[in-house]
């Protein structure tokens, strides 16, 4: 659905074909477009504008505060000939707020197959098109993959201007290592495809970052409990939203929690600490007791990983406390 009008940029961008297909095709800079501005906004003519060569660019935009976004982001955003989007308010108010007024088309899971060669077809017109999803980074856990692929396989420019990503987000504020982690998006709805899932999990050596709904949040918890054993979780909620909410524990207790009081508000990111190994060396046992001492004292967080771990629950303590003392 195209929502407001503005001219179209495939002759301005005709004769720009060749040499955008090679290199970053952001990066060329040629004349500036009008300014725009938006109430209490920085004007975006005060930005750096540099004329967007044709092509694919895949857009990140705030998973929930407005606010973060990138001026990058802004400047391809108003620099487009159109952007597709997955719901044309969601995009809609996010351009208002920044006083852009690209045209703007869908492109989501119930009509790509169908907008996919429309996209295509600008593309090779040398338009230079943006997409977006409703929040965050397009093609993770949301629709563009295919469309992506398609323009790679035609030699078409595709550039990503990135920015903010719930899983990201949820993974840096869970206390959990980020050294080695992996995404794994949504869970099966239904609870045996969800454990089969989480069964592929189980070895991996990594930290966990699934994506949930809130109503399936305290039964995936505890199929998660099951599956991958009782280990350090974290259930990041509403981040960046005035709500913002990261409780931690291990992911029986944060079942147990879910399960008390209900589906809680809004979206969540599930972050699970890699299996504890038979025996932990002291760097992991560390990092473990850190965790744990964010949510509780030495005591607990002593006897948490003693059951964890089968370690000796006196020596967890005497390092724990070295640990609050500063001296361990
Ligand atoms: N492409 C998006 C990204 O890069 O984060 C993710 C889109 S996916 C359809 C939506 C899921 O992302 C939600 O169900 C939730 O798991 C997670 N999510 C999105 N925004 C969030 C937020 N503000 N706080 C916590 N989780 C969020």
């Amino acid at each position: 659905m195209r929502r407001t009008a503005k001219s179209t940029g495939a002759a301005r961008a005709g004769s720009d074909k060749r040499e955008s297909r090679s290199g970053n095709p952001s990066r060329r800079a040629v004349a500036s477009k009008p300014e725009r501005s938006a109430a209490g906004l920085q004007p975006l003519g005060a930005l750096p504008q540099a004329e967007l060569a044709p092509g694919l660019y895949l857009v990140a935009t705030p998973i929930g505060n407005l606010a973060d976004i990138t001026l990058r982001a802004l400047a391809v955003l108003q620099g487009a000939d159109r952007i597709f989007c997955e719901d044309t308010r969601v995009t809609g108010r996010l351009l208002a707020r920044y006083g852009i007024s690209t045209p703007l088309d869908t492109y989501h899971d119930h009509n790509s197959e169908q907008v996919r060669p429309t996209v295509l077809a600008a593309l090779r017109r040398c338009e230079r098109v943006a997409l977006v999803s409703d929040a965050g980074t397009p093609l993770v856990s949301d629709p563009g993959y295919k469309l992506v692929r398609a323009a790679l396989g035609e030699d078409l420019p595709v550039t990503a201007v990135p920015g903010p990503s719930a899983a990201v987000a949820g993974l840096i504020l869970s206390g959990l290592s980020p050294d080695a982690f992996l995404f794994a998006g949504f869970l099966p709805p239904r609870q045996a495809a969800r454990r089969r899932a989480l069964g592929r999990w189980v070895e991996v050596q990594a930290t966990l970052v699934f994506y949930e709904t809130a109503p399936r949040l305290a039964e995936s918890l505890g199929d998660m409990a099951d599956v991958l054993g009782n280990r350090p979780a974290a259930v990041a909620r509403e981040l960046t939203k005035l709500y913002e909410e990261v409780r931690r524990g291990p992911l029986a207790d944060l079942a147990a929690r879910y399960r008390l009081l209900g589906p809680p508000r809004g979206e969540a990111v599930v972050v699970v600490g890699r299996p504890a190994r038979t025996e932990p060396d002291e760097a992991e046992i560390d990092e473990r007791l850190r965790t744990a001492l964010i949510e509780v004292g030495v005591r607990e967080a002593a006897a948490r990983l003693a059951a964890e771990t089968g370690l000796p629950r006196g020596k967890l303590y005497r390092r724990a406390l070295a640990m609050r003392a500063g001296t361990g």
